[in-house]
């Protein structure tokens, strides 16, 4: 080896090289020959060393030549506390901060930083106020670094941005993009606002990509765009990341068509292949109900996605129910083309297990999330898995991770209370809500629709009312048309239909057909069809085409035995050419979805099932069931009683019950789900079934979960 050749200056020039152009071969080889050269030991090549790996990603190459590094100084520290800072692992990079005789700016910057990654705002400031009490001197640098750490503290981010003016900081428009960003993602549109308008010389494209992610946030799409076309109109650099903020415009204003042109442009000029356009992209079109084939299409397109973009795939399948499966299967391809899962990929995926509402499917990602490198107490993924669970039916296991999270936040409170909400189980909701009202964690408008409806799932009007007050008055939320709809179907569930009535004609809103139906369905509960006939209208001038509110009033009418009207709504329904939807049921039995129709013949078992349930309507009736026929009427004009009792007795939830219980272990409980309201006669069946098969049997219809037990369901017949 020519001495000369290797001589300090040399290796020190080759180095630096390396380390600008991330070349980890030649960086690695030129290791080997410092160590093996009669070069002496220096303190300086080794920082650089450690340097090149931690830029690399190596960080057991970087620890081993920190390890070797003669006579460590605060740049070696500050190299390797940027390596495990990089690696998620602030403790370590702190008890390396801590070996430093006299740690500099970029020290503190560089754990600052670390903490702020994990969102740990804890450490980060102190730090920081480390930093103000021994008036060390401080750049732009710290004060984005600590404004990041405090991301949800909007009290802390509001006083970090004072010191900020008072020292000067705010010259730094790192600092002003930090604040625009953290203000609107804590909801505080008007402080990100006076953030970018306040200081205009102190803007860079940057600020204005903030800007227009934070109008996108707010869903001020046409002011997203408006901003977009000013920076288009003062000919300011726009990168990528402006053209995917522009994307979240047309997304919050369901512009397709808009978006559809913005979409050409982006071909046109070749953008559409970078991978966090096309994330936007995907993302616009799967929001806007635009088809997931034109998703796949954008995605195929890109030679190399990034783990962001499988993230936007998989989100965009898992926003829509009939695509969990395909969810699923971008999430083993992800896992194939060699990336790990992140949080956000975990939540993603979980929530299609919520959709699909299959419990073993939820319960093999648990197990993924728990083999993963996620840390345990990463909050977003367990609120996805609290959501899960109790959409599973299983709301033992949400309770025992919900008790098991070292903090939560708003939306761990809102799953476990809206959880226990479907399930009837109203007293417990409260009890949560009034835990959360005495934490700092601040109850909004999602969590009073979950008080409200848990309120209303249990008959609980005094206490409706007194929450729906306590919204307005004590948290200055203002009521929604959703929080009216709840609070209208806790009135007419009650009887209490003027009340509800007078409520829809009062609202604020001009009610949608949601409001109506629940009146409606309330005037069925309590046999008013003058006024179910009033709701039907309101309902059917909305929404024509939905064959709930006829199907309400053939039924209300045949009770009665009005059977004129009752041939006058199905001559309509006709004529308008409604149908009825499709009733499905469907159980997981042995990790397979096993789907039924009413009078289903296409299942393997069906002949089993068919005697099963001849034999057990038996055993109920002895037992003091009677089949309540005014829930087949509508299907079946002119059959006999005795067909209509086998047609009922056939509803496909009640072949899904039946197949469980053929099918499992003598006292393992079932869950069957269906996407309809389950039938007042399948209830009260399923009520006996329990009784007499000492089965747990959960429903999960589409407004709540039933869980019957003993002859006895959660929903105490009030539904
Ligand atoms: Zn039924
Ligand atoms: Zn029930």
């Amino acid at each position: 080896m020519n001495q000369i050749l290797w001589s300090f200056q040399r290796l020190r020039q080759l180095l630096k090289e390396c380390i600008a152009e991330r070349d980890l071969v030649t960086g690695k080889s030129l290791h080997a020959l410092y160590i093996k050269s009669i070069v002496p030991p220096s303190t300086y090549l080794s920082n650089h060393f450690i340097l090149l790996y931690s830029k690399c990603g190596r960080l057991s190459a970087a620890r081993l030549a920190f390890d070797a590094t003669p006579a460590p100084n605060v740049f070696s520290f500050n190299a390797i506390i940027s390596a495990y800072a990089k690696d998620s692992q602030p403790h370590v990079a702190r008890g390396l901060f801590d070996q430093i005789p006299q740690p500099d700016l970029v020290s503190y910057n560089t754990l600052i930083s670390a903490y702020a990654d994990r969102g740990d705002a804890a450490p980060a400031v102190g730090l920081f106020t480390g930093m103000r009490e021994m008036g060390l001197d401080m750049d732009g640098f710290t004060f984005s670094a600590v404004i990041t750490a405090a991301s949800h503290d909007i009290a802390l981010i509001s006083q970090l941005h004072c010191l900020a003016v008072a020292g000067g900081f705010d010259s730094f428009v790192s600092v002003n993009n930090t604040l625009i960003t953290y203000y609107s993602k804590n909801g505080d549109l008007d402080a990100a606002k006076r953030t970018f308008y306040g200081f205009d010389e102190i803007r860079d494209e940057v600020s204005w990509n903030c800007m227009i992610v934070a109008y996108g946030q707010h869903q001020e799409g046409s002011k997203a765009l408006a901003l977009y076309q000013e920076m288009v109109r003062r000919e300011l650099g726009v990168d990528m990341f402006t053209l995917a903020s522009v994307l979240t415009g047309f997304t919050c204003l369901e512009d397709l068509s808009g978006g559809h042109q913005f979409h050409a442009y982006l071909v046109k000029t070749g953008f559409h292949q970078n991978a966090h356009v096309a994330s936007g992209l995907i993302d616009m079109y799967a929001k806007c109900q635009a088809g997931m084939l034109e998703c796949k299409k954008i995605f195929q397109e890109i030679p190399e996605p990034d783990l962001v973009l499988w993230n936007t795939m998989i989100s965009g399948y898992s926003q829509n129910e009939e695509f969990s499966e395909e969810a699923f299967d971008c999430f083993r391809q992800m896992q194939r083309a060699g990336h790990r899962p992140d949080d956000g990929s975990f939540v993603c995926v979980i929530s299609a297990c919520s959709n699909s509402s299959s419990p073993s499917q939820g319960k093999q990602i648990h197990s993924l999330v728990l083999k993963s490198d996620i840390p345990a107490n990463q909050i977003a993924v367990n609120n996805a898995l609290i959501a899960m669970y109790s959409k599973c039916g299983n709301l033992r296991d949400a309770r025992r991770l919900f008790d098991r999270m070292p903090e939560h936040n708003a939306v761990s409170l809102n799953s476990m209370i809206a959880g226990y909400a479907q399930h009837g189980r109203g007293a417990e909701s409260l009890v949560l809500f009034e835990l959360m009202v005495e934490t700092d964690i601040t109850p909004n408008s999602i969590t009073f629709l979950a008080v409200l409806s848990a309120c209303g799932h249990t008959g609980k009007v005094e206490e409706g009312h007194k929450y729906f007050n306590m919204m307005k008055e004590k948290f200055s939320i203002v009521p929604e048309a959703e929080h009216y709809s709840c609070m209208i179907d806790l009135l007419g569930r009650a009887g209490k239909l003027k009340e509800a009535e007078r409520l829809i004609k009062t609202m604020p809103y001009s009610p949608g057909s949601i409001s109506w139906a629940a009146l409606l369905s309330a005037c069925r509960r309590h046999g008013n069809i003058e006024l179910a006939i009033k709701a039907a209208n309101e309902c059917l001038q909305l929404d024509p085409t939905n064959a709930a509110p006829y199907v309400i009033l053939a039924n209300m009418y045949a009770s009665a035995k009005k059977w004129e009207e009752v041939a006058t709504v199905r001559k309509l329904m006709r004529d308008m050419g409604v149908r009825k939807k499709p009733g499905c049921s469907w159980i997981e039995v042995k990790k397979r979805i096993h789907v039924f129709v009413a009078e289903d013949s296409s299942h393997p078992l069906i002949k089993e099932i068919y005697d099963f349930l001849e034999e057990i309507s038996m055993k109920i009736k002895i037992a003091g069931y009677v089949p309540d026929l005014s829930w087949a009427l509508v299907q079946d004009d002119g059959t006999k009683a005795g067909e209509m009792e086998l047609r009922l007795g056939h509803h496909s939830e009640k072949l899904a019950v039946a197949f469980g219980l053929i099918s499992t272990k003598d006292g393992e409980p079932l869950l069957v789900m269906k996407n309809l309201r389950i039938c007042g006669d399948c209830h009260n069946a399923i009520k006996f079934i329990s009784a007499i098969t000492k089965r747990e049997i959960t429903v999960r219809d589409a407004h709540r979960f039933h869980c019957f037990k003993d002859g006895q369901c959660s929903c105490g017949d009030y539904w």
